[in-house]
């Protein structure tokens, strides 16, 4: 059986995909009244978000095959960004890189929304964006930052 898609599968809506990656380090919050004041390690996992309306074409310019066609964003360009914008934060005391931000799990989020955004444009041509970044230090516990767009 052939389904045919020939046109937008969707009348009206966006597409949504996400990657989840993983770094170890370590930090503290010297003003947390708690445990947390104390250097610790986390084994971090970041999941991001990207969405945009439009799949890659089949076609580029002259002729030349897409090699994303269908794709929104192709998973192995995010784990190469990742590892470019992002990849000095594995096995590194996070403090001095956030000083003075405190390397709350809210922070972390917000700073890899910011390493990682121009990347996904450029690697989209700004028909993707990346929506939210979400962190978890621990397996019952997540932090998010989301962008909110006005004029969407
Ligand atoms: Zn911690």
């Amino acid at each position: 059986m052939v389904i045919e898609l020939t046109t937008s599968p969707s009348t009206s809506g966006i597409y949504r995909v996400t990657r989840t990656f993983r770094f170890d380090s370590a930090h503290c919050l010297p003003q947390h009244d708690g445990k947390c004041k104390l250097q610790h390690g986390h084994s971090y996992e970041v999941t991001v978000l990207i969405e945009g309306g439009d799949l890659q074409p089949q076609i580029l310019g002259e002729n030349i095959p897409n090699p994303k066609f269908g794709m929104l964003i192709d998973y192995k360009d995010l784990k190469t960004l990742w590892k470019e914008v992002c990849g000095h934060l594995d096995h590194v005391d996070l403090n001095p890189l956030f000083n003075p931000i405190p390397t709350t799990a809210e922070n972390i989020a917000c700073m890899i929304f910011k390493l990682m955004e121009p990347g996904i444009y450029k690697l989209t041509g700004g028909n993707a964006q990346l929506r939210k970044v979400t962190v978890s230090e621990q397996q019952d516990t997540t932090a998010e930052f989301e962008v909110i767009r006005v004029n969407v």
